[in-house]
C-alpha cells in the first residue's frame, strides 16, 4: 500500500473535470473517480522498523508491521503496508 496525498488528487480531479475536454481524459469518469476518492477511510499511518537479516550468503531488511522482505535500498516507507520507517 501507498500513501497518497488524497486533498492533492482532489484538487487534481477538479481540475482534470475543469479542463479535460479535449484532452483525451472523460470528465464523468473523473467524476466518478472524485466521488469514489473522497468516500475512502482515512487510515493513520503505521510506524516501523527495518529489521535486517543477515544469512550466510544473503542480506536483506524484513518491515516488522508486514513482513516484506527488500533486497533494494533502504527507504524510508515499506512500499507493501504504507509504513513510515523509523531512522
Ligand atoms: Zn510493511
Amino acid at each position: 500500500m501507498r500513501l497518497i496525498d488524497a486533498d492533492e488528487l482532489d484538487e487534481w480531479l477538479s481540475k482534470t473535470i475543469r479542463t479535460a475536454r479535449g484532452v483525451g481524459i472523460n470528465p464523468l469518469a473523473a467524476m466518478v473517480l472524485q466521488e469514489h476518492v473522497r468516500e475512502m477511510p482515512a487510515v493513520e499511518p503505521k510506524r516501523g522498523k527495518w529489521i535486517r537479516e543477515v544469512g550466510k550468503y544473503y542480506q536483506v531488511r524484513r518491515c516488522d508491521q508486514c513482513g516484506h522482505v527488500t533486497v533494494e535500498q533502504v527507504r524510508n516507507y515499506c512500499p507493501r503496508c504504507g509504513a513510515k520507517m523509523e531512522e
